[in-house]
Formats: structure tokens, C-alpha cells, sequence
């Protein structure tokens, strides 16, 4: 290991003749080598998925040539996001677990997100029956709510639930042996086992190794295939530990009746236990988990950007975080300690366009009138006045932008203007946007009220 070190410093200190200081600061020095393999493949990780995208953006060549340089020719390498990053190293943990029987519990500690914890949980109206439940089952595994099957949308917090379980469990007792899994890696385990040179002795293993837990934890449980025997062999390791008393816990998108692959008698097995679903944090709940995680993270962000972001995503909170550690990177990339509101905007606009389809050129209309305190009629309408036919060209700009409505369609909402009038609305704003003056600030002004209102 230490002789891989000293050849990443090597290639850190010839990425640095490259590239700006601000980059290198930024992206490359932060970089991590995570694993050189046996197939001499480099593993890289970056400190945010937003990280990694700029990287392999704006760096590939960089870190291609100084890898090469250090390491040998055509040397490939890869860079793993932080999520990534967990995927690997559980994955590394539990092949070597495998091979080297014993290690079991110590390795076992590892395989949990020490950020996803019970404390790191914000509890809300939307979660609070899940964190209850999971709690509970956390301090007492096998004694009550067996099996605890939990249930909610993508990015709601499941699994940081089942790790939180996990982390807990091994924190308070160490003695007892816990397995977190995905159903599918449940599933290749187990036709791995088929495979071996020796069927029974694999099966033996298999069995040995799901069913010898005082806590099992099955993630994502939807993926189930209707392979008969994966869910038979399943449902005898629910059983055998069942029927031990100890305590399963099952995560899934939907709730059992909904899995159309899941065989009648495990539904009616998950049935006996607590089904609880997590919903969608309300706004509250939602600032409260930004701001949890701007204060893990040691990012500074302005409080109204937190609620602005809280605002623009309603549901999924890895997209939230997303967008956090996004205006965290851009404020830096500026060189500045946090961003503005109006940074913030900027460095979301990607992000946040695409979710205007639920827009429509009313909208659009009634948010210039507003603006502009016109009537409606009047923008709409044929009179030729400055007061009218400025926002008059801005809404169709927008509505086109926006919306990207045809330019007959729009000539209609205005009056039955013909579409080179149209036209030459779009040109004359989309020019003036580009310079930059009052009429680029009028159309932001429109754009937020729209944001803000619909
Ligand atoms: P799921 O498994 O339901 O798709 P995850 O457990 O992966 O969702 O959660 C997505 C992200 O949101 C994770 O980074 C997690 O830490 C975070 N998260 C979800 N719910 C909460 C919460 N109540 N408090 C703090 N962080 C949360
Ligand atoms: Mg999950």
C-alpha cells in the first residue's frame, strides 16, 4: 500500500502542472484511490457524484495521461461517486468474507454506511412510524415486529433505515451476527451456490451463511424474481429464522401485495408482521434533512437556498442532496464561501428546466400581466403601445422557450398574429436576453414568479 501511495502522489504532482489551482484544489487533490486490483485496474473515488461528473468532464485527459505516465501504459482506471464507493467496498467485503471464514463479525461492522444512522435521521410526520418501528426493533431484534417490512418511494430513506438498524445493532451488541443484503445479491448468492463444483456443499454454505443470524435485513425486496426456487429457498431461510425468533427486516418500493412476482405465501408471511410505509416529507421535514446534512457535510449554505431547494424538490431526497452538494461545489468554484440565491439559480438550471412541464402558456401569461400589471386583454390584444407590446414580446418569448409550443399555436393565444410575428418577438428578446440589460432582468423577474407560484 505505501508503494501505491507514493505513485498516486507521483501522478497528483503531474496533474497539478495541468491544470488551474482552483481545479486541482477542487477535484483532482480530493481524489482517493480506493483499490489497484489484480486485474491492474486503478479505483478512484470522488467526494460527490457532482464531483465525479466534472471530473470525468473536464479531466479524463489529465488523469489519463499522469496514470499512464506512473503506472504504465493503457493502465485503466475508474472513478466511483461516494455511493459507488460504498457498492464497492461492501461488495469486496462480503467476497473476502466468503473466503476468509471468521473474519465474519469484523467485516460485517464495515458493511453499514456509518453516516446512515439513527441520529443522522431527521424524524418527521412522514417518517416518524417507520423510525418508531425501526427503533424498536433496533433495541429489541426478534422480540417485536417480526418481520418488519418497510415500504416507500425511491429516495425516501429505506435503506439509511436498515443501515441506521444495523449500525445500531453492532454499536449495542456486538455479539450478535446481522446480514444486510439486497434481494439481489441475495439471489446470485444463492445460484452461486447451485454452481459450484460441489452442489450440496455449496447449498450447505449458502444456508450456513443466511441462516446461522440473529438479524437479517433484505433491501429492495421488490427485485424478487418468480424463479421458483430462489423464493423456495427463500422462504426456508424466512422460516428457519422466523421460527429462532430472530428478526427480519425487509425494504421494498411497494407494499407485498403489490409485488407481482412475490409468491401468496411469503405475502401472507410478511403479512403477520408490522408493513409500515414512509411517505414524502412534508416542507419542514425537508428543510430539517438539508440542513441536517449541510451541517454533516461541513458545506455553508445560505438558508434561503436550502429552502429553495426544499421547495423545488418535493419528494425524492437523494435528489435534494444532489443539488445540495451541486451549490455547495459552485460557491467554491466561484471562490466563495456560500452562494446566493441567485448563484444557486444558476448553477440549478439544468437541473430545474426540465421540470416545467407542468407549466402552461397561461400560466405564463397571467405571470407576465402580474409583472407588468397588464391586463390580459392588453397583452393579448392588438394595442400598440410600448407598455403593452414590451411584455406582449416577452410572454411569447418565454412561452416559446418554456414551452416550445408551435408558433401558429402562440399566434392564436395572441390574437391570430401570424407566425413571423411570432418570430420576430423570439429574435428581438432572445437578443436583448443575450445583452444583458433590463429586459434579461424582466424575464428572470417572470421566470420566478412562475417558479414561485405554479
Ligand atoms: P431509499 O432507500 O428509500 O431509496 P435512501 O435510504 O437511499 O432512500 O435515502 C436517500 C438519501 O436521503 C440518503 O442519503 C439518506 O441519508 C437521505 N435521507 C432520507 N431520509 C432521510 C431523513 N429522514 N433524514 C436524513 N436523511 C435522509
Ligand atoms: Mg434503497
Amino acid at each position: 500500500m505505501k508503494e501505491l501511495q507514493e505513485m498516486w502522489k507521483q501522478v497528483l504532482q503531474k496533474i497539478e502542472m495541468m491544470v488551474s489551482a482552483v481545479s486541482f484544489d477542487l477535484w483532482i487533490s480530493p481524489l482517493e484511490v480506493v483499490d489497484y486490483n489484480k486485474f491492474e485496474k486503478l479505483i478512484l473515488s470522488a467526494n460527490s457524484a457532482y464531483a465525479k461528473k466534472q471530473l470525468l468532464k473536464n479531466h479524463t485527459e489529465h488523469l489519463k495521461s499522469a496514470i499512464e505516465e506512473v503506472f504504465g501504459e493503457d493502465t485503466p482506471f475508474e472513478i466511483l461517486d461516494p455511493e459507488e464507493k460504498d457498492e464497492f467496498l461492501k461488495k469486496n467485503t462480503i467476497d473476502s468474507n466468503q473466503a476468509v471464514l471468521g473474519k465474519d463479525a469484523e467485516e460485517q461492522k464495515n458493511a453499514f454506511n456509518p453516516k446512515y444512522t439513527f441520529d443522522n435521521f431527521v424524524v418527521g410526520k412522514s417518517n416518524q412510524f417507520v423510525y418508531a418501528a425501526a427503533r424498536s426493533v433496533a433495541e429489541n431484534p426478534g422480540k417485536r415486529f417480526n418481520p418488519l417490512f418497510i415500504y416507500g418511494g425511491v429516495g425516501l430513506g429505506k435503506t439509511h433505515v436498515l443501515h441506521a438498524i444495523g449500525n445500531y445493532i453492532t454499536g449495542e451488541h456486538p455479539e450478535l451476527k446481522i446480514k444486510y443484503v439486497t434481494c439481489e445479491k441475495f439471489t446470485n448468492d444463492y445460484i452461486d451456490s447451485l454452481h459450484g463444483s460441489n452442489k450440496e456443499q455449496g447449498i450447505n454454505k449458502f444456508r450456513e451463511k443466511y441462516r446461522n443470524l440473529d438479524v437479517l435485513m433484505i433491501d429492495d425486496i421488490q427485485f424478487i424474481t418468480n424463479k421458483n426456487e430462489t423464493q423456495e429457498e427463500f422462504f426456508h431461510t424466512f422460516n428457519d429464522l422466523y421460527q429462532n425468533n430472530k428478526q427480519i427486516i425487509i425494504a421494498s418500493d411497494r407494499p407485498p401485495k403489490d409485488i407481482a412476482t412475490l409468491s401468496d405465501r411469503l405475502k401472507s408471511r410478511f403479512a403477520s408482521g408490522l408493513i409500515q410505509d414512509v411517505q414524502s416529507p412534508d416542507f419542514e421535514t425537508r428543510v430539517a434533512i438539508l440542513r441536517k446534512k449541510t451541517q454533516l457535510e461541513k458545506y455553508f449554505i445560505d438558508d434561503d437556498v436550502i429552502q429553495f431547494i426544499a421547495e423545488k424538490i418535493d419528494t425524492n431526497i437523494r435528489e435534494m442532496e444532489g443539488l445540495l452538494s451541486k451549490v455547495y461545489f459552485f460557491a467554491t468554484l466561484l471562490g466563495k464561501k456560500s452562494a446566493s440565491i441567485e448563484e444557486a439559480k444558476e448553477a440549478f438550471k439544468e437541473d430545474l428546466d426540465e421540470k416545467r412541464e407542468d407549466l402552461s402558456a397561461e400560466n405564463i401569461i397571467d405571470a407576465t400581466c402580474k409583472y407588468f400589471a397588464v391586463s390580459k386583454s392588453d397583452l393579448t390584444g392588438k394595442k400598440r403601445s410600448k407598455e403593452f407590446v414590451e411584455p406582449r414580446m416577452i410572454a411569447i418569448y418565454l412561452i416559446i422557450e418554456i414551452l416550445e409550443l408551435p408558433l401558429v399555436a402562440i399566434g392564436k393565444l395572441f390574437g391570430g398574429r401570424d407566425h413571423t410575428t411570432i418570430i420576430h418577438a423570439r429574435d428581438k428578446i432572445t437578443e436583448q436576453v443575450k445583452e444583458g440589460g433590463k429586459i434579461k432582468t424582466f424575464v428572470s423577474a417572470i421566470k420566478e414568479i412562475l417558479n414561485r407560484e405554479n
